[in-house]
C-alpha cells in the first residue's frame, strides 16, 4: 500500500516536472531494484529543475537541510537536482556541488554503475550512461570511473561496495577490488558513527558469508577490527540477525571489547546487549547443571534467541543448545516469569523495614517459586520471615 503510493507519487512527480519542461527521471536504488525484479524500498527522482523550481511546482515539499539541493516530497520521495561534484575535502564531502542540466553528469558522480541508471516512468525507458545494465546482467559491482579516485573522494564507498556486493551476491570487478585492497586503510579516517551505520547495514543484511569474504579479502576488516578472528562464526548465523548478535559473533575471543564499542560509537543499548551476549557464552556449558531458578532466569532474558544463536553458530546444535531450545518450547512466560507471590508491600505488612534486604528476600522467594518449592502466598510469607 505505502509502496504503491510511493511509486505512484514518484511517477506523478516525474510527469509534473517533465510537463513543466524539465528533464526528470527515477534514479538509483529504485531503478536498480526494479531491473533486478525486486520491490524498490523507496523512490528517488533526479531532475534538471533547480531546487527553487522544484519547490514552486510542489509547494508542500520541503528542502532538506543537510543534503544540498534535495527536496523531500510526500511518501518519502526525494527529488534531487542533477549535479556534479568538485574536489573532495577530508574523504567525505565535495568542496562544491554544481547543479547541472544533463543527467549524464549526474550519473558519473554516483558510486557504482548499478546505482546510476535512470528510468523514465512516463516513456517507460531506461537511460544508462555508465553500463549499469550490463553489470546488472553480469552480476558485477563496478565503481564508476577511476576506482582509486572514487574511493579516495569518499572512503565510505569502500563499505558501500561490500554492502551492495554482499546483498546482491555480486562479484566485485577486478580493478574496483584492487583499488579497495589498496585503499582499505583509508577506512580509518571515517567517523565512528558512519562506520557503525554502514556496518549495521552490512551485518543485518543477507549473505553474511559474502560480507565476511569481501570484508576479509579487501583487508577492510583487518583495518577496522584487527581484533576479529579468521574463519568467523559470523558466517554461520542464521535468520534475521540483530546488530548486537552480529558484533558478538565478530568479537569472538576478544578479551576486552570496550575499545571496539568506543571506536564504532555503539549506543548504550547495543553495547550492553553485545557485552551481555559475550559475557554469557559460558552459561551454556553449565546449563543442564544450573538450579531451576537460574536456568529459568537465563532463559527469560530479553535476547535469549540471540544467546542461543550465538552458541549454535559457534559450536553447532550441542546438547546444551537442544536442551535450552526444548525448555523454551515447553515453558511459556507463566513458567519463566510467573506472577510474584509477594511484593514489597507484603514485607512491610509483615513489619519489615524497607531497605536493601527487601530485594534479597524477594529474590529468595522468587527462586523458591521458580524451583517449585513454594506455590502460595502463605508459603511465600512464611519463607520471607524465616
Ligand atoms: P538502498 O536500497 O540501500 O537505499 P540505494 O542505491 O538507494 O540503496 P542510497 O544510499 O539510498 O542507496 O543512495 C541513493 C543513491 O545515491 C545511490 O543509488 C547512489 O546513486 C547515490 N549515492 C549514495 N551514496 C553515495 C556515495 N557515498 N557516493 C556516490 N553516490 C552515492
Ligand atoms: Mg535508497
Amino acid at each position: 500500500m505505502a509502496l504503491e503510493a510511493g511509486r505512484e507519487m514518484a511517477r506523478r512527480i516525474v510527469e509534473r516536472l517533465q510537463g513543466a519542461g524539465h528533464v526528470a527521471y527515477w534514479v538509483g536504488g529504485c531503478v536498480r531494484d526494479q531491473l533486478m525484479g525486486l520491490e524498490p524500498k523507496d523512490f528517488d527522482v533526479a531532475t534538471s529543475a533547480r531546487p527553487e523550481q522544484v519547490l514552486s511546482l510542489f509547494p508542500r515539499a520541503q528542502l532538506v537541510g543537510a543534503s544540498f539541493g534535495v527536496v523531500l516530497h510526500e511518501a518519502g520521495v526525494e527529488i534531487a537536482t542533477f549535479r556534479s561534484e568538485g574536489k573532495y575535502r577530508d574523504g567525505r564531502r565535495p568542496e562544491e556541488v554544481r547543479y547541472e542540466t544533463e543527467a549524464a553528469l549526474d550519473a558519473t558522480r554516483r558510486d557504482f554503475t548499478i546505482n546510476a541508471i535512470f528510468h523514465d516512468p512516463i516513456r517507460n525507458e531506461t537511460i544508462d550512461f555508465v553500463g549499469g545494465r550490463a553489470d546488472l546482467a553480469a552480476g558485477v559491482l563496478r565503481a564508476i570511473g577511476d576506482p582509486h579516485l572514487r574511493f579516495n573522494e569518499d572512503h565510505l564507498r569502500l563499505l558501500r561496495a561490500v554492502r551492495f556486493a554482499a546483498r546482491f551476491g555480486y562479484a566485485i570487478e577486478t580493478q574496483t577490488h584492487s583499488a579497495m585492497v589498496e585503499m582499505a586503510p583509508l577506512i580509518l579516517k571515517i567517523a565512528g558513527e558512519r562506520l557503525h551505520d554502514e556496518m549495521r547495514r552490512i551485518l543485518t543484511g543477507p549473505n553474511l558469508d559474502l560480507a565476511w569474504k569481501h570484508l576479509s579479502e579487501t583487508g577492510l576488516l583487518r583495518e577496522m577490527l584487527p581484533e576479529a578472528k579468521a574463519g568467523n562464526r559470523l558466517t554461520r548465523l542464521r535468520g534475521s540477525v540483530s546488530v548486537p548478535l552480529a558484533w558478538a559473533a565478530l568479537l569472538e575471543e576478544v578479551d576486552d571489547a570496550s575499545p571496539v564499542y568506543r571506536r564504532f560509537r555503539f549506543s548504550d543499548e547495543e553495547r550492553h546487549a553485545c557485552a551481555d551476549l559475550l559475557a554469557n557464552e559460558h552459561q551454556f556449558r553449565l546449563l543442564q547443571q544450573l538450579p531451576l531458578s537460574s536456568l529459568k532466569r537465563f532463559l527469560r532474558r530479553t535476547h535469549i534467541a540471540d544467546h542461543l544463536e550465538l552458541h549454535r553458530a559457534t559450536y553447532g546444535e550441542t546438547e546444551a543448545y537442544r536442551f535450552a531450545s526444548q525448555k523454551l518450547q515447553d515453558w511459556g512466560p507463566e513458567v519463566l516469569s510467573p506472577q510474584p507471590l509477594i511484593d514489597g508491600r507484603d514485607l512491610i505488612a509483615l513489619g519489615l523495614a524497607p531497605g536493601p534486604r527487601f530485594s534479597q528476600i524477594l529474590r529468595q522467594v522468587e527462586d523458591a517459586q521458580l524451583e517449585g518449592r513454594i506455590q502460595s502466598k502463605t508459603e511465600a510469607l512464611r519463607l520471607a520471615v524465616s
